[in-house]
């Protein structure tokens, strides 16, 4: 290990991709680091706290994991600080040798049909920020008063669209849904889901667990027809060795054979169907779709069979895209930070030296949260095998403190013991509540309430 001063190091975003690569940068050993983490909320965690359903106890049981990094002495936290607004590349470069973007996806890929833009049309990135209490939304953002809805897309953030649509208060009860949401669910008139894929059992997205999650619900039917489950041989035999689709075909075929049980909402999980246009005049009244196949070279085609599902809501979960950072390159297309092994690319296709990407900016919106970790060691191995150059550049020059880059910028900054005054607060509202672990509070005022407390108290 080098016995210079740290090669300081600014991760931005505290999602799995970045802690992951602080968690890289200490483990790797080859340098002494300094590595301070940054968010613009003054909670860590990115998707683990505002994009895991939160009935997904055992996944959000990452967070246990990630905490251990920000407690290591090389890693600092720093919340409140928004890249773009409150710090740009060039105050970064001030204070660090490097940087790593890891900002994640986090706006909705459209689906470019007419109605996409009328009320009760949804992004699923909202929804799911809004009932995981993103600081952002507010509660009246959805009031679920009407009795059919559809959700497109056949990922696994459909799947956690429709289960929370589906579940009961008292199954939600112990989650950490913010308690003004949970009422509005609790009080969703909600009573039949139309869960639609535009191609077929064998082509969905969602992973197995995922799946199964949806058919063990106390409160709704999932209902698959029979004969989009009949897939030929031919087919069934191309699969070979893809297991993650033999274990769906398998779980969809015995919900095709269960027997429906009148359970207080139902699931309708329909393939080979995609939306043509959301109908409406100020709000949504129906959806309207057509029946699909694949052509013989494999395309999705319609059919040219439409129908009109009489819904009042319409959640569009067709995948999450990365948005572009203030003078940071970006890959238009692809929707990311275009790189080469994590160093990233400028526009002529160099090597910008003291940029790097991890996560979901860098390989797009894929993978589950493990992904992140060999992505962002893939990252930190290149950063550290420049870390010669990182340090020449520096040249004679001290880092600045970045305390002193941000003054003036208007950033309310918050640190790790800050977080830890929002997560007290969080866990004795579930047991004021008497609702599990932990119960979120609701917006940035809550926040600056629980921080406020600590700082008061000294
Ligand atoms: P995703 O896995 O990419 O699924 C997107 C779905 O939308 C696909 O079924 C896609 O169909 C469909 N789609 C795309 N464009 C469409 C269009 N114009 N019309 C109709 N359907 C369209 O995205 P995601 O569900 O947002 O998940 C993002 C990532 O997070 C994934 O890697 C996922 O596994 C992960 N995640 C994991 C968990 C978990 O592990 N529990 C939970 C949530 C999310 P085609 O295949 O035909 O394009």
């Amino acid at each position: 290990m080098s016995s210079l001063t740290p090669l300081r190091v600014a991760v931005i975003g505290s999602g799995p991709a970045g802690i992951y690569a602080a968690d890289a940068l200490t483990r790797q050993n080859r340098e002494t680091v300094a590595v301070d983490v940054l968010d613009r909320l003054p909670t860590p965690y990115g998707l683990v706290r505002y994009g895991v359903a939160p009935d997904h106890t055992k996944i959000k049981g990452v967070a246990r994991t990630l905490r251990g990094v920000l407690e290591h002495p090389g890693v600092r936290f720093i919340g409140g600080v928004e890249f773009g607004r409150h710090i740009g590349r060039d105050d970064l470069a001030r204070a660090y040798d490097a940087v790593i973007y890891a900002t994640g996806a986090s706006v909705d890929r459209r689906l470019d049909v007419p109605g996409e833009d009328l009320a009760g049309s949804v992004a699923a990135t909202d929804f799911v920020n809004w009932y995981c209490g993103h600081p952002d939304t507010e509660v009246e953002r959805f009031l679920l008063d009407t009795e059919e809805v559809a959700v497109v897309g056949a990922g696994n953030v459909a799947l956690d669209v429709t289960r929370i649509l589906a579940k009961s208060a008292e199954e939600l009860s112990a989650t950490d849904i913010p308690q003004p949401m949970l009422d509005v669910l609790a009080a969703s008139k909600i009573r039949r889901i139309h869960l639609l894929a535009r191609r077929g059992p064998l082509q969905a997205k969602f992973t197995a667990p995922e799946l199964k999650d949806l058919g063990a619900l106390d409160n709704a039917d999932v209902v698959v027809r029979p004969e989009q489950v009949d897939i030929d041989p031919n087919s069934e035999a191309m699969l070979g060795a893809a297991r993650a689709a033999r274990t769906n075909l398998r779980i969809l075929r015995e919900w095709a054979e269960r027997p429906f049980e009148g359970k207080p909402r139902r699931i309708d999980l329909r393939f080979w169907t995609r939306p043509v246009a959301i109908l409406g005049e100020d709000r949504v009244t129906g959806l309207r779709v057509e029946n699909t196949t694949l052509d013989t070279e494999g395309r999705l085609v319609g059919t040219g069979e439409h129908e009109t599902l009489d819904v009042g809501m319409v959640f569009r979960s067709i995948g999450y895209m990365g948005v572009p950072l203030a003078g940071v390159p970006f890959d238009g297309t692809a929707r990311t930070v275009p790189h080469t092994g994590g160093r990233v690319l400028g526009s002529g296709g160099n090597v910008l030296p003291g940029q790097y990407a991890a996560g979901w900016i860098k390989r797009g919106a894929t993978g589950v949260i493990g992904t992140n970790k060999s992505d962002a060691a893939a990252t930190v191995r290149a950063l550290l095998d420049d870390a010669p150059e990182l340090r020449a550049a520096r040249g004679g020059a001290e880092p600045e403190p970045v305390e002193q880059v941000l003054q003036g910028s208007g950033a309310i900054v918050s640190d790790y013991a800050d977080w830890l005054a929002i997560d007290a607060a969080e866990a004795d509202r579930a047991a004021a509540l008497g609702r599990g672990e932990r119960v979120k509070l609701l917006g940035w005022d809550e926040f600056y309430d629980a921080m406020g407390a600590l700082r008061a108290n000294g």
